[in-house]
């Protein structure tokens, strides 16, 4: 398969073309109809496959951002270095598209992080317990989330997260899609997906 079978829009092909990709990867080939399709998925894949890139491109296709003060988009991840890693990730793949991101974590100073959801963010990416401390504190609002994406959920799980996990979940509007990735399938994850995904499609590489 080709990028172009996606009907990707100009924004994206002209980020993909200055980052060199050729083609979709294994997980993206799978992940991009799934997602645009709008179900909720879990991808079982690993770190290196493409898979940041194989949620994003189909949230930056699908998703018009209009300057909105709370965030649309919300991706979850275990780590401070895999917040800044994905946010770095995401400002390569919206180049073209204006589309406004902030990573928040723990281990550091909130103000900063106060401030800069405070200038409106279409894409927030965070670890959960600083997540959960920022809406705690009113500094975040959940309500405008329309796709929810965790990442890595089997290290978040086995970090202890899986309380703040829960909580976030229930802060979320009805109507939303989320997308997990995990590099193995464990009955905690099942049991995430039983109690807060509808009509999961699974893929894995
Ligand atoms: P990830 O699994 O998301 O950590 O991605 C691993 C690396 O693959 C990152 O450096 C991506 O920028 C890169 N990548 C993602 N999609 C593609 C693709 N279709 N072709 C080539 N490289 C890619």
């Amino acid at each position: 398969q080709s990028f172009e079978d996606f009907k990707i829009n100009n924004q994206l092909r002209n980020a993909i073309t200055d980052l060199g990709f050729e083609k979709p990867t294994p997980i993206q080939e799978q992940a991009f109809s799934v997602i645009m399709s709008g179900k909720d998925m879990v991808g079982i894949a690993q770190t290196g496959t493409g898979k940041t890139f194989a949620y994003m491109l189909p949230i930056l296709q699908m998703l018009p951002f209009s300057k909105e003060l709370h965030p649309r988009v919300l991706v979850v991840v275990p780590t401070r270095e895999l917040v800044v890693q994905v946010v770095e990730e995401i400002e390569k793949f919206g180049k073209y598209s204006s589309v406004r991101v902030t990573g928040v974590y723990g281990g550091t100073n909130m103000n900063r992080q106060k401030e800069a959801l405070a200038q409106g963010a279409d894409i927030v990416v965070a670890t959960p317990g600083r997540l959960y401390d920022l809406v705690l504190c009113k500094a975040l609002q959940l309500k405008s989330v329309k796709k929810m994406v965790i990442d890595e959920v089997d290290v978040m799980l086995d970090l202890g997260f899986r309380f703040q996990l829960t909580n976030i979940f229930d802060l979320l509007p009805e109507r939303r899609q989320n997308i997990m990735f995990s590099a193995t399938m464990t009955d905690e994850i099942e049991v995430l997906i039983h109690d807060f995904f509808r009509g999961t499609q699974k893929v894995s590489v």
